[in-house]
């Protein structure tokens, strides 16, 4: 694979960072993940909106322009020849040469900026999206700036393991009685035509995909509702499922050992797949 570090395009084993990197050491870091299809990117300018805004909110300088960035993802397209798959991006606060807890200077600290590619050929027609994820409930035990896509990913990584372990394929994280939001990807229910997702606010991820959907789905007549729900009613939905750069949407027919609706996808999810992949390769850039 060719990388982008810093710069410049390099085969991914000539890539270095420094051991001092604070988003190694300190996990002061942020991330996005774009999807690629048929060789295009995809909601590029909600995830550089996103990224922005998670750095603005660290205090963190931003490294490159809307453009550049833009110039990169294509460029790592084109290198390592995607037709599908995934641009990974993570800038973190650099490194001062040590280890310190106080931020370094922003003057004189350049933030480091990685970007990869991972090539999932035909991941818009796993069959997995066919028959449906199991998930599990697990608390939600991690800060409370979850609007900001920090590279603090270990809790969400645990999690995939708890899930793994039961059986499952994902875990649903819960806080104060309510679900917050998946592993990585935010979750909803179904009841009727009513489509049930968790208001935005700091508790959660501000999914690009959720607002994308959240779209269609209202251009599409359907009934949306913005509000947080228990796991005692998304077990009681019609239809439950999640959204993410990377599985688009995709249902889901089992919380802790329980069916929802028949135990198989239902009518909601797959369209509301089929819509988000269709509108998303139209304006794909
Ligand atoms: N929530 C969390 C915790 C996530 O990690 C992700 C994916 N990174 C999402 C939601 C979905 O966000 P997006 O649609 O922008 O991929």
């Amino acid at each position: 694979r060719t990388v982008y570090v810093n710069g410049e395009y390099l085969p991914e084993a000539d890539a270095k960072i420094s051991i001092f990197d604070r988003g190694f050491l300190m996990a002061d870091g942020v991330y996005e993940v774009t999807s690629v299809l048929g060789g295009k990117l995809i909601d590029f300018e909600g995830h550089a909106l996103r990224l922005q805004r998670s750095l603005s909110e660290l205090d963190m300088v931003e490294p490159l322009g809307r453009d550049e960035l833009l110039e990169i993802h294509r460029e790592l397209v084109r290198l390592n020849a995607i037709e599908d798959g995934m641009i990974y991006l993570q800038v973190t606060r650099g490194s001062a040469g040590d280890r310190d807890f106080v931020f370094p200077d922003p003057e004189t600290t350049r933030p480091t900026v990685v970007l990869f590619t991972q090539d999932k050929p035909g991941m818009a027609d796993t069959p997995v999206a066919k028959v449906g994820i199991k998930v599990i409930s697990i608390d939600d035990i991690r800060w409370g700036r979850r609007d900001i896509k920090t590279v603090q990913l270990l809790y969400p990584s645990m999690g995939k393991m708890m899930a793994k372990a039961a059986g499952a394929d994902d875990a649903w994280m819960v806080e104060d009685g309510q679900v917050t939001e998946g592993t990585s990807n935010n979750a909803y229910i179904v009841k009727g035509n009513k489509i049930i997702t968790r208001e935005l606010s700091s508790d959660i991820l501000h999914g690009i995909t959720r607002a994308a959907v959240l779209r269609f789905a209202r251009e599409a007549q359907m009934e949306v509702e913005e509000r947080s729900f228990t796991i005692d009613e998304a077990k009681q939905a019609d239809e439950a499922f999640v959204t993410s750069a990377s599985t688009f949407v995709m249902p889901v027919v089992e919380i802790d050992g329980a069916k929802i609706g028949t135990g198989a996808p239902g009518t909601v999810a797959p369209r509301l797949r089929e819509i988000y992949l269709d509108e998303s390769r139209k304006a794909a850039i």
